[in-house]
């Protein structure tokens, strides 16, 4: 399990004194969306799954959470519906194979109400996952690849802005969408430079280091 090698060889230090290991609990793929939509994934506030998640954090006072939000979700879908079309050579690359909403529908500044529900969880931080978690062709929910580094930087501002433009109280950090080193060692970005690796994969490492707050 590559988290569990990457934190035992690489923690700095970042455990509470006397503690060796560490729970990381973390929600990915929160947005808008309610079940009056394809699915809930934080619209329905405490009605909903963040509800379980309110719960949890009542009854055990030491329990942080992080939320990575996605600023403006647009997959209608997590599994392929596209057919036939996903068979044409290079179109398959193209074209998006789950439908998607349009830019802006789930954007989290649009939601007030959702914004001030993340804003009042207790012991709960939100950080950035990607802008719209999806990318054309087969690896459909993969946000980043084959992108350059500054298109990359283009995405994560737009995400900045929009966390901004709602008010979000959120941490420095980042989970890239359905992006994962393959093992801990192994640090690609979608573009090959190994700096850019470096920030894209360390944040997923961000978690535990809030626990000694
Ligand atoms: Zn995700």
């Amino acid at each position: 399990m590559h988290v569990s090698s990457m934190t035992l060889t690489e923690c700095r230090g970042w455990l509470p004194a006397g503690k060796r290991a560490a729970v990381c609990f973390s929600v990915d793929d929160v947005h808008p969306a309610s079940s009056r939509d394809e699915f809930d994934a934080g619209g329905d506030l405490g009605r909903g799954a963040l509800g379980h998640v309110e719960r949890l954090l009542d009854r055990h006072p030491q329990l942080r959470v992080t939320l990575f939000v996605t600023p403006d979700w647009r997959l209608r879908r997590l599994v392929p519906t596209r057919k036939w079309l996903t068979r044409i050579p290079v179109l398959r690359e193209r074209i998006h194979w789950a439908p998607l909403t349009p830019r802006g529908h789930f954007r989290v500044d649009r939601f007030p109400e959702f914004v001030a529900y993340l804003n009042a969880l207790p012991r709960t931080d939100c950080a950035p996952h990607g802008l719209n978690h999806a990318h054309p062709g087969p690896r459909m929910a993969v946000e980043f690849q084959e992108q350059s580094r500054s298109e990359c930087s283009v995405l994560l501002e737009e995400a900045r802005q929009i966390f901004a433009a709602a008010g979000l109280r959120h941490v420095q950090g980042f989970a890239a969408p359905a992006w994962r080193p393959r093992h801990a060692g192994e640090r690609r970005s979608p573009n090959g430079d190994e700096r850019a690796a470096r920030r894209f994969s360390h944040p997923a490492y961000v978690d535990p280091v809030r626990i000694q707050r």
